[in-house]
Parts: C-alpha cells; structure tokens; sequence
C-alpha cells in the first residue's frame, strides 16, 4: 500500500480520499477550506502542512481542484509540489481543467524526474462517493500501469487515452456530446408538448429508435418516463448546469486553440452561459429545457 498525497479534499476529493483510506493507503491530505480538512479528518486522511510538505514525503500525489489555475498554482513555483518531489514520484492530476495547463503540468513534473498523468474524471459525488468513477488518463504508458491500482480504489473503469493531456482531451469531447444531446433532446421534447404528442409517446419511440442517447435513455429531461432522473426531483444536480457551463468552455478553448470547428459546441455553450446568467447555474442541467419552454 502507498502513501499518497491528496490535495483537494472537496466534493470530489473528500470521497475520493475516503475510498483510498478504505483500500488501505494511507493519505496525507490538504486543502484551503476547513470544513474539507474537518470532513477529510473524519474519514481517517492525515493532514499535512502545505502542499509542498506533503510532495516531500510521499511517492504519489493526487490533486482535484478547481481549474487549471490552481493546479499549475499548487504544482509551480518555489512552494510548488514539483519543486520539491523526490524523481520517480508519480503526480496524478483529477482536476477537470483545460488541456494548454495539463500539458504545462506534465512538462514541470518531466524536468524534475517526476512520472505524471492527467486523470480526469466522470460519474460526479454519487460515483466518487461510491468509488465508481470512470477515469480517462493521459501520459506515459509506465504512468498509467503505476496508477491503475490507486485510481482502481476510487474507479471502476480506467481508460488510457493516450499521451500527456489526451485525458483532458477526451473528458471536455465527452461532455461536449453530452452538453449538445442533452440540448437536442430538450428541444424534441418542447416541440412534442406544441405538437401535442405525450412525454411518454415520445420516450417510448425514440428510446428504441434512431433518436437514442444517453441524455434521453438515462437522463430523461423530463420527469416521468426515467422515474431516477432529475427532472423527477425538480432538477436537484446530478450535474449542475454551472459545470457543464465550465467544461463547453474548456471544449471552447480547446477547438479555438487546435482550429476545430464546433459550431453546436459552441452554441450549447452560449446556452449554458444564459441558463447560468439567469441564475440556475446549481441546476441540473437537464434542467435547460425549462429555459427552453420560457419559463422563468
Ligand atoms: P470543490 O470546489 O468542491 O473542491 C475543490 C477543492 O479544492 C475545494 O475544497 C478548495 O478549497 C480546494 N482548493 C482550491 N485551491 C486549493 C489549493 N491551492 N490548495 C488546496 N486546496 C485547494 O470542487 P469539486 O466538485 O470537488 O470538483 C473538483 C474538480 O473535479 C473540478 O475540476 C471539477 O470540474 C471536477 N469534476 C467535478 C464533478 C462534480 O460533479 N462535482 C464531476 C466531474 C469532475
């Protein structure tokens, strides 16, 4: 068993690290918030000092925070973790972050001898509290093989994607898809209620037929014909419409910056941007489709 940093003990990590204490690692933990520190404590994570501290002493760090900002913040500098990391330490990225500061975060942990890979992931806290989340990594094939048994304690499926950043890269192409069906299966559903055609006549037909996706099958935007999905609970995320916001942006940035064009991505963005503006930025976001109907 390993002893592994964990930096970024929030809705994600706190879970996250609660499953590799139960796998039986032992987990230096730290963040900025003190309830997160409090919550980490309760679930056996020992706290460390800084980040740097904790980079120090153990042979694999993990970090989930916010955006790409942070974590370049917590791996660069003179109180950077990479500034201090023993080589052939091995720092696993969970962040969801953009693809340009993965790959600056592979770089900095290389020109210290350090092994890294980008290991974003999907299944939200229901999966991370559950140890069920799907992780899609980027970076050496060495790498991968080292974490497959770490992100095994908090995962049930582990995909390489490729090299240094293509975890990022298939997380933000993933939830593109997921951002433009959602949007389409709304639309369809909106145009149903005009047409005077029953939720359930459309779910019936479409579910079998060519229409079929996960955004209709699973995550049913309205309530009814998926007795789980949120639109059965006034659209209580599941996944808030502020992250999907967050990562059609980084798909954004990525398509700009490689020259891909994306005209539906983008205007699933400029969607996402207008049911934030409004204020439902907690809201699940299949709840886009009350935006959709006009109402408030
Ligand atoms: P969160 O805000 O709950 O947690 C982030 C934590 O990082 C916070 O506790 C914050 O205090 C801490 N932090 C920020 N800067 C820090 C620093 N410099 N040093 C130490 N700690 C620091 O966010 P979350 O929901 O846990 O999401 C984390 C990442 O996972 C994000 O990149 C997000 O996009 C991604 N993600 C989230 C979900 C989800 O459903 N919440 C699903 C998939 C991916």
């Amino acid at each position: 068993m390993a002893v592994i940093g964990f930096i970024g003990l929030g809705n994600m990590g706190g879970p996250m690290a609660a499953n590799l204490v139960k796998a039986g690692h032992q987990v230096v933990g730290y963040d900025l918030s003190t309830a997160a520190l409090d919550a980490g404590r309760a679930a056996g994570v020992t706290i460390g000092e800084s980040p740097a501290a904790i980079a120090a002493a153990c042979e694999v760090v993990i970090t989930m925070l916010p955006g790409g900002k942070h974590v370049l913040g917590v791996y660069d500098g003179d109180k950077g973790i990479v500034a201090v990391v023993k080589p052939g330490t091995l720092l696993i990225d969970c962040s969801t972050i953009d693809v340009e500061s993965a790959r600056k975060a592979h770089a900095l942990a290389a020109a210290r001898g350090a092994a890294s890979l980008d290991a974003p992931v999907s299944g939200g806290v229901g999966g991370a509290s559950a140890g069920t989340l799907t992780f899609m990594a980027g970076g050496e094939p060495d790498a991968f093989e080292r974490a497959r048994p770490i992100l095994e304690a908090m995962g049930k499926k582990i995909v390489h994607c490729g090299g240094a950043g293509a975890g990022q890269a298939a997380k933000i192409c993933n939830n593109m898809i997921l951002g433009v069906s959602m949007i389409g299966v709304c639309e369809a559903f909106v145009l149903a209620e005009k047409l005077g055609l029953s939720h359930q006549a459309l779910f019936d037909v479409s579910s079998t037929s060519s229409g079929q996706c996960w955004s209709l099958t699973t995550y049913c935007p309205v309530p009814g014909p998926v007795p789980a999905s949120p639109a059965n609970r006034d659209y209580q995320p599941g996944f808030a419409a502020a992250l999907m916001l967050k990562d059609l942006k980084l798909a954004q940035e990525a398509a700009q910056g490689a020259g891909a064009p994306t005209p539906l991505g983008a205007a699933a963005a400029q969607l996402y941007a207008m049911m934030n503006a409004a204020g439902q930025g907690g809201a699940d976001f299949s709840g886009i489709i009350r935006m959709l109907r006009g109402e408030g």
